[in-house]
């Protein structure tokens, strides 16, 4: 299989450098660069830049302002998106429910919510994931209950990803007890400022708010809201997550983790030398760039494979797994580069234009929070663990 790309790709990835050589504002970049929180301005900003030019729905299609780029053509963008330090594109409305609208939606909802996707109008969370379900999500209970020409919701969602910035979620709920669990779930799309929401913010181990609860108490859906039918939920709810899972290598991220590490090591000294020049430490950093390059490389193997329409294997588990060790190797390799100065941990110094006065040098400001962050990585999307449990019934069939 040759990998190297096409003289069209090519050509492709120097349009999307001089654009983001041109179009991307520096007070991101620096944000990006230097691990400070993004607000949901930035946000919105880069958002908006990229839905002017065309390139924020990367594989929608023309019909519904997206460019229709090929997998690698995504992957391509992606990757130099991370190298120029962009702000990475919320999800939510463009990757995970875009698509679901467009296979399963009524012609009323997607003339609806997929320009207002577009436009930055909508800003949309995932309510999938409730106490009590996560990995085992069918057993979810957040229960609607028909009334009318509405549904009343009662219930909680957790690990709700900026859901204090969402003007809407798509949720999953219980409308029926009958039957397996799978067959009485329903996707309903829902207003956050419908009465009797209360959006509760949790704190993570680095100090940020990025994640919340979400309680409903008698919040009133209309039935119109109602993605496809009653009780097959569950079916569109699948069909997103493939999406969920589409570029979870992260292996632009991982290569400017891997960057900004080998900075570090240039940096620090050990016993007068460059850390960059210790052999075990040089060895750890060797072996996780290996690691890295072969990933790239399944990556790109497994994109050519779904660009000449084989059907998506275990590769993307592989790559899920692969992808989050890596990165998480790299954010542990990266605190222990810096010692004593990972461990003084100021959150609000991640902030921009914050005036604490920090211990360490400039760049070990966001190596602690970094660190704690990316334990979600082998979390969200489907945990590590059960992604094996895939592999091995896919796989080695067990
Ligand atoms: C930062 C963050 C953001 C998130 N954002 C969202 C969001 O926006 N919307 C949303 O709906 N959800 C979100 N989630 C939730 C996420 O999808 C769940 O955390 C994930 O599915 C795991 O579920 P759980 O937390 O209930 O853990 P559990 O399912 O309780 O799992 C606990 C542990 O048991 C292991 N385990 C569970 N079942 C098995 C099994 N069968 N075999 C082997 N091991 C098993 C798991 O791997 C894990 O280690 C987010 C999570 C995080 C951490």
């Amino acid at each position: 299989m040759d990998l190297s790309f096409t003289p069209d790709e090519i050509a492709f990835r120097d349009e999307v450098r001089a654009f983001l050589a041109a179009k991307l504002p520096e007070h991101l970049s620096d944000k990006v660069r230097n691990g400070h929180r993004l607000t949901k301005q930035d946000m919105e900003e880069w958002h908006a830049i990229l839905s002017a030019r065309g390139w924020l729905a990367a594989s929608w299609p023309k019909k519904w302002g997206g460019a229709e780029w090929t997998a690698i053509q995504r992957h391509i963008f992606e990757e130099e998106c991370y190298a120029a330090g962009a702000p990475r594109i919320m999800p939510f409305g463009v990757n995970m429910l875009g698509p679901v609208l467009m296979k399963y939606g009524s012609e009323e909802q997607k003339a609806h919510y997929l320009p207002r996707i577009l436009d930055g109008t909508d800003w949309w969370c995932q309510g999938y994931s409730e106490p009590g379900a996560g990995s085992d999500l069918a057993s979810l209970k957040t229960s609607a209950v028909r009334d009318d020409d509405h549904y009343v919701v009662n219930g909680q969602k957790t690990w709700t990803t900026f859901a204090q910035y969402a003007d809407w979620m798509f949720c999953l709920v219980r409308t029926s007890n009958e039957g397996k669990p799978q067959q009485g779930i329903s996707f309903l799309l829902i207003d956050m400022t419908s009465p009797g929401i209360d959006v509760r913010p949790i704190v993570t181990l680095d100090g940020g708010h990025e994640v919340n609860e979400v309680f409903f108490d008698d919040v009133r859906v209309p039935v119109a809201n109602r993605v496809g039918q009653e009780n097959a939920g569950w079916t569109y709810a699948k069909y997103l997550l493939t999406h969920e899972r589409t570029g979870i290598a992260g292996v632009g991220l991982s290569t400017e983790a891997l960057a900004q590490l080998k900075r570090i090591a240039a940096r620090q000294k050990k016993r007068g030398r460059p850390l960059a020049e210790d052999p075990y430490f040089a060895a750890r950093v060797a072996r996780v760039e290996i690691d890295l390059a072969a990933m790239r490389t399944t990556n790109l193997r497994a994109l050519q494979a779904a660009a000449s329409g084989a059907p998506p294997g275990a590769e993307s588990s592989m790559l899920k797994i692969k992808g989050t060790v890596i990165r998480q190797e790299i954010n542990d390799l990266a605190r222990r580069a810096l010692g004593l100065y990972a461990l003084p941990f100021a959150s609000e110094a991640l902030e921009a234009g914050h005036n604490v006065t920090l211990v360490g040098p400039d760049y070990a400001n966001p190596i602690a929070s970094q660190y704690f962050n990316n334990r979600k990585l082998s979390i969200f999307g489907g945990s590590n663990e059960i992604q094996k449990n895939i592999i091995s019934k896919i796989v080695l069939g067990l």
